[in-house]
């Protein structure tokens, strides 16, 4: 995910339904008993694990720009041609992002045994301008918010390596808020060092934003800023802290990783094409490019394997919806989102033929429903997806005033109706753009759980008799 996701931000309205579905246009009778059966075959289909299997494990880390993200716009097209979908790579230029060395050690601290240093946890963040390969040392200096930073002053800061020790709210998270505790804490990456910058710091380090206590940095984007930028494990920004409290100290700091010149890359769209309304578009969709520390199993292989398999189970199932349901993997939404502005672009002037969008990245955890940037008039309608998809849990629609996802951004500014998958994220961040994000923190239930919200929501908005209020 990108800095300030939409769903640290969205405002809670739980769908209530005092009147039913506009009598302009029910439901059809037989849909209901449709998507019970598309229901029904995904929570017991192994499709969608089948697909994230082989990008995390076969395929791995998939920068965009990558010989990985290369294989996995090729594997992707292929499964869908055997699904017999109308398959268009649609063209995306994007830096290649290339990691390399990455290393810091404290060379002075208060304390400090003789001849020796401390190793520091770091990995190098998207929008990193590098070191030399020699590295540089620099005294460091402690900020808890922009705020503090700003007191410092450029005499203060200029020359130094800032480190933002700001925590990630692991209470928020713990109980469901891991999106606005994402969302408070990524600020510091996004723009931190810019800020550092603006005041003449030589280097920016951010507390990793994420959960865990494994001494994991978390890699993710940051705005590109002219020095170089990364993420210090949490602890080792709490130790940092500490040490800094006590007096001077400095720090050697190598990373070389950046991006590298521009390649061409790819969407993926995939098309099963509509009976009625075939220039009509339900988009499902998640990102096939992921960091590179780990495999991109949860962020977002899921994604794109539940957005995969909803195309799957229709085929599965011999059913035609009246309108098209395009699958969409989106390239470079973790390092620029070019994908998506590239998408836009190409597609202006066809948004209003865009029925709606899914997009699922938040993780492979047990869904709780959906967050929808769409009128409250469309609510309603929506009135059968969420009886099918009550006997999971997976029932709840927040209506939110922003993009649930950020691929599908450009598409909801549009005024097309958005729809992001709400899973369970209390443990999503301890994982995210880390090493340990691996095929292994997929519990295979949950996604199946995760496939049948899609593939139910899709199906539905793709046989509405009528239109959906704008
Ligand atoms: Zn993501």
């Amino acid at each position: 995910m990108r800095p300030l996701i939409a769903v640290c931000t969205f405002t809670i309205a739980v769908a209530v339904f005092a009147q039913p579905p506009s009598s302009d246009h029910p439901a059809p009778p037989d849909l209901k008993s449709e998507l019970l059966a598309v229901r029904d075959a995904a929570l017991t289909d192994d499709y969608a694990y089948q697909q994230v299997a082989h990008l995390a494990d076969n395929i791995g880390p998939r920068p965009a720009g990558s010989p990985q993200a290369q294989a996995a716009v090729e594997y992707v097209a292929e499964e869908l041609r055997k699904l017999k979908l109308d398959v268009k790579l649609e063209e995306v230029r994007v830096p290649h992002w290339v990691r390399r060395v990455e290393s810091a050690e404290l060379v002075e601290y208060p304390g400090q045994a003789s001849q020796t240093q401390q190793k520091i946890f770091v990995t190098a963040l998207g929008g990193n301008t590098p070191t030399s390969a020699a590295g540089l040392t620099a005294d460091v200096v402690v900020a808890r918010s922009f705020d503090e930073l700003q007191a410092l002053g450029h005499a203060k800061v200029a020359g130094r390596i800032v480190l933002f020790d700001v925590s990630f709210d692991k209470q928020k998270a713990a109980a469901g808020l891991a999106g606005e505790a994402y969302g408070e804490a990524v600020a510091y990456r996004g723009n931190g060092p810019r800020s550092a910058a603006d005041l003449g710091a030589a280097a920016c380090l951010v507390r990793s934003v994420g959960g865990a206590d494994y001494r994991l940095p978390h890699t993710g984007f940051s705005q590109p800023a002219g020095i170089p930028a990364g993420a210090v494990s949490a602890e080792d920004a709490g130790l940092i802290a500490r040490l800094a409290a006590q007096g001077n100290v400095r720090m050697h700091l190598t990373l070389t990783s950046q991006n590298e010149a521009d390649v061409t890359s790819y969407n993926v769209v995939g098309d099963l094409r509509g009976s009625e309304h075939p220039e009509q578009v339900v988009i499902v969709s998640g990102h096939l490019d992921s960091w590179d520390l780990g495999t991109g199993a949860i962020d977002d292989g899921a994604g794109v394997a539940i957005a995969m398999e909803t195309a799957q189970l229709l085929r599965q199932l011999n059913l035609q919806p009246r309108r098209t349901i395009r699958v969409i993997a989106w390239m470079d939404e973790e390092n620029g989102g070019r994908g998506h502005d590239a998408y836009a672009k190409d597609h202006a002037s066809e948004m209003a033929r865009h029925f709606a969008a899914i997009e699922s990245d938040l993780g492979a955890g047990h869904p709780f429903g959906f967050e929808a940037k769409i009128n409250p008039d469309a609510l309603p309608l929506l009135k059968p997806v969420q009886e099918v998809l009550q006997s999971f849990g997976a029932n709840v629609i927040h209506l939110s005033t922003r993009s649930p996802g950020s691929d599908i951004a450009p598409l909801a500014r549009a005024g097309v109706p958005a729809f992001g998958i709400l899973q369970d994220s209390r443990t999503y961040f301890n994982y995210h753009h880390s090493a340990a994000d691996t095929l292994d923190k997929i519990v295979p239930q949950e996604l199946r759980e995760n496939a049948a919200a899609m593939a139910v929501l899709a199906d539905a908005l793709a046989n509405l008799p009528g239109p959906l209020p704008r």
